[in-house]
């Protein structure tokens, strides 16, 4: 497997500008004689599949949902961040950049992160025009707060509903297209496979959900923009549906899977509260600028939070981080929420759980403002837990949230795979090893709306794909692969329904490759999963047919390749022995309990290749770093 990043030459700050000349174009009359298939309507989908029919593309979008708006974009709560420094407060889109990297643990490539701070400035114009509502100063300024990793106010946001106001600028871009006839959109239906001819994505095979035909669709290039694995714990922040699916099916037909170990664990979410709910709620990040994290100083303290005064209450992320405080990056924040809750200090009726409290801020700004700034969420919350957070301290504990793995891709976000593009959380490309709140949102748009639109069009007018067509063998062998899979999950005819085996891999995901991983943890696990899977493929029950709409077997497609997919986390996780971000492994930790990163043997980014029936091949590429210094994390 070639690994060439295809990073340009030159100083970081023109290595974008120069590339964009050097990129090859394809002249306007000869884009509507190309066919381009984008899967996934969320963010970076759904940017994309607009911006490319408005070039002159022809354009088939997919999404699994019933509609395109409906994808799992529209759930961003906090905002999005941008180096505009309408605050005047120092921020730059080299402050952005570093603080990115940083924010990353040094395991991000520096050359695209600085694009993306570059293409900060452009999104936040493009839904300005776009008649995105982002919140406003009474001067009528885009008003900006702060999110975890960052001194500066760079996040722009429409309450606590920005993903859900960015996705219906991109969604009204999208439909304009539909209208014109450039966008064939598919709602409804999964994409089960991707068809490689030569080498090359020619197209994909998808199933029908609500008729179960399954179909193929021929392009000259794919683009994945399905989003991310956080479901393979079960319990995630995310959508029910979100899945590994689309990105687990092209690593099997070649394309390199990056870091899958990185994953993001989110310090505030709602705590669960039993053995059998199916999903948890993120409380945005956008709440710690106001609220005060804190848990009791005494151990097994269980008074009610107003009978303990301020001297007995301790505020730990002030105390450890004095500069950054409240704001500490995720990761960090969520290594000391498990540290006081395995100290006995926890709260609530579980003891999983911390306080993240208001009534500092509200005694200082008033009921009115803190609900202006955060009325939907609070809501949610009081709707969620039956307490009001104006009066009684919202309870939070860390919850699996966002995937910085994912399909490795080069500058042009092209996979290994030739004419395959991954885009948005689908891919690695720009967090290492912990991601920065507020940053997923920008990173999705800067891929769907200013890089790949411009990238595609230099793979077709350099690689000019030939002409074939959905009779060719590939497409009749791959619809054979997915209709014998889909048969074999229908005739197992066992006992154990589909969530019971998603349950119990995420509850086994969760202890040994959640927040904090073990060497002797992880070989368990790669041992229990392979037995998991033969006992799914043995016992599991899925009723019904593939002729219908059948939630279940949808489900178990999904589930099964969670179950293969664990097994490549965890190895992933044991292999980088080291701790990096919100990859912290136990035996690798500072003396005051910081992930501690061994930069000579692990500054690189971890790629690997599928292997049919042998273990998997994993390759390095190196990562330079020539304008951020390596350094230990800190944010005191
Ligand atoms: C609760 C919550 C709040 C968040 N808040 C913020 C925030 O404030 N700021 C921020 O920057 N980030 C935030 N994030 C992260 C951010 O929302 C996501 O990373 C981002 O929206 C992902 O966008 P995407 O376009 O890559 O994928 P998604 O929005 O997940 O879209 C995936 C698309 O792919 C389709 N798809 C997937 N698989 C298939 C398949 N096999 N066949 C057909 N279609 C398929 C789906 O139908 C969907 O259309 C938040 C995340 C969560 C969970």
């Amino acid at each position: 497997m070639e690994l060439n990043a295809r990073i340009p030459s030159g100083p970081i700050q023109d290595k974008w500008t120069k590339h964009r000349f050097d990129l090859k174009l394809v002249n306007p009359a000869n884009k509507r004689k190309y066919e381009i298939i984008v899967v996934g309507t969320g963010l970076a989908g759904g940017a994309a599949a607009a911006t490319l029919a408005e070039l002159g593309y022809n354009v088939r979008n997919f999404c699994f949902q019933d509609s395109a708006r409906r994808a799992h974009s529209i759930a961003a709560q906090g905002g999005i961040n941008a180096a505009k420094n309408y605050q005047g407060d120092g921020d730059s889109i080299y402050r952005l950049f570093y603080d990115t990297v940083k924010g990353g643990d040094f395991r991000a490539r520096e050359a695209n992160v600085h694009r993306l701070a570059e293409i900060s400035l452009n999104i936040i114009d493009q839904c300005v025009a776009q008649g995105v509502p982002f919140a406003r100063e009474y001067s009528g300024y885009l008003a900006n707060r702060s999110f975890g990793g960052a001194q500066v106010s760079r996040t722009f946001y429409a309450r606590g509903q920005t993903g859900q106001q960015l996705l219906l600028g991109a969604y009204q871009a999208l439909m304009r297209q539909v209208a014109a006839g450039k966008v064939k959109m598919y709602t409804r239906h999964e994409m089960l496979d991707l068809v490689v001819i030569d080498g090359v994505a020619r197209g994909i095979v998808t199933r029908d959900m609500l008729t179960g035909r399954i179909e193929s669709h021929v392009a000259d290039a794919v683009l994945l923009g399905t989003g991310g694995y956080s479901n393979v714990f079960y319990l995630s922040t995310n959508a029910k549906g979100s899945n590994v699916t689309a990105v687990w099916r092209a690593y099997k037909r070649g394309a390199g899977f990056a870091n899958p170990c990185y994953t993001q664990i989110h310090p505030t979410s709602i705590p669960p509260s039993g053995d059998y709910q199916s999903k948890l709620t993120l409380m945005s990040e956008s709440l710690r600028n106001d609220g005060r994290i804190w848990v009791p100083k005494q151990q097994g303290d269980r008074r009610a939070p107003h009978e303990i005064p301020d001297s007995e209450r301790d505020y730990y992320l002030e105390r450890y981080y004095p500069s950054f405080g409240n704001l500490a990056p995720r990761d960090i924040a969520s290594r000391r929420a498990k540290e006081m809750v395995d100290e006995g200090r926890g709260v609530g009726p579980s003891g999983v759980g911390v306080y993240l409290d208001f009534r500092d801020a509200i005694q200082r700004l008033g009921r009115d403002v803190i609900a202006d700034r955060y009325g939907n969420l609070f809501e949610m919350y009081r709707n969620i837990t039956g307490d009001n957070p104006y009066e009684v301290p919202m309870r939070i504990y860390p919850a699996p949230h966002y995937t910085m793995g994912g399909l490795w891709v080069d500058y042009n976000l092209m996979t290994t795979v030739p004419g395959l593009f991954a885009i948005g959380e689908a891919n690695f490309s720009d967090h290492g090893a912990n991601r920065l709140g507020a940053s997923a949102l920008m990173q999705g748009l800067a891929d769907g709306y200013f890089i790949v639109p411009l990238t595609v069009g230099d793979y077709l007018a350099t690689a000019k794909p030939p002409t074939v067509d959905t009779s060719h063998a590939a497409f009749r062998d791959a619809e054979a692969e997915v209709a014998r899979r889909q048969d074999a999950l229908l005739s197992v005819n066992g006992s154990r329904s589909v969530s019971d085996f998603h349950r119990e891999l995420g509850r086994l995901m969760w202890e040994y490759c959640g927040m904090a991983r073990t060497a002797d943890g992880l070989k368990l696990l790669l041992n229990r999963i392979p037995e998991l899977r033969e006992e799914f493929w043995r016992d599991v029950r899925v009723p019904g047919s593939g002729a219908t709409l059948n939630q279940s077997l949808e489900n178990a497609g999904r589930v099964a390749d969670f179950l293969e997919f664990g097994e490549l986390m965890a190895l992933d996780a044991l292999e980088r022995d080291e701790s990096a971000g919100g990859h912290f492994r136990v035996e690798h930790q500072t003396e005051e309990g910081e992930a501690k990163r061994n930069d000579e043997r692990f500054s690189h980014v971890a790629v690997w290749e599928y292997r049919e029936g042998a273990a998997p091949i994993r390759h390095e590429e190196p990562l330079e770093f020539e304008y951020v210094q390596l350094a230990q994390r800190s944010y005191k």
